[in-house]
């Protein structure tokens, strides 16, 4: 069954994120000290897909061992799902484009992984500010891409965009059946 994964820095607020799309508080803890979240974690949805919980990155206290192990981690992952159809990066929509996401988008398109953007924590912001980050990160990745890739502008804490990236997740895989 097809599997989506969502990743980002500690902190972006996945666990939140997770839990509002699977709409089960207890599902995955949401930490306030990075680094909880160690393993990968799945969630069947609906009985038609998996949600996978990536490890977050980014952490600024770790020795590059552990960087490249867990690069190493994420790296195996990416390579020996079969059934990943899409990674979701999560990225905080009050901050400026980070070069570890960037970076690690790049690493997906390389690969030749699809992903989509979901901006986290909108409800920090006012409506025009969050037009305003939406705007310049969609800018600065038409200096690297061709196109844009899908986004979601999402708040945990205030349910905004649970429906617009279950039902982006639920046509793809319509689609993906429509093809087999
Ligand atoms: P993770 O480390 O990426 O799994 O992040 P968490 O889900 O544990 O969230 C990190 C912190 O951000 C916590 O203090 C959350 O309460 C907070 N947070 C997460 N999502 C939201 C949101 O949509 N709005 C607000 N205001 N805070 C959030």
């Amino acid at each position: 069954i097809p599997e989506y994964a969502f990743i980002g820095r500690s902190n972006v607020g996945k666990s939140s994120l997770i839990n509002m799309l699977t709409d089960r508080k207890s599902l995955a803890k949401t930490s306030g000290r990075p680094g909880k979240t160690q393993l990968i974690n799945h969630f069947i949805i609906n009985d038609s897909w998996y949600l996978v919980d990536l490890p977050g990155y980014g952490y600024a206290r770790v020795s590059k061992t552990s960087k490249k192990k867990f690069q190493k981690f994420i790296t195996n992952y990416f390579e020996q799902r079969k059934q990943l159809v899409s990674a979701f990066v999560l990225v905080d929509i009050r901050h400026k484009p980070q070069p570890i996401d960037l970076e690690f988008m790049q690493y997906l398109g390389e690969s030749g992984i699809p992903f989509g953007i979901i901006f986290t924590k909108a409800d920090k912001l006012k409506p025009q500010a969050i037009d305003r980050q939406v705007e310049n990160y969609c800018n600065v990745l038409l200096k690297t891409w061709e196109e844009l890739p899908p986004y979601f502008i999402t708040s945990s804490s205030k349910k905004i965009g649970q429906e617009a990236v279950l039902s982006f997740i639920e046509d793809t895989n319509t689609e993906i059946n429509a093809l087999q």
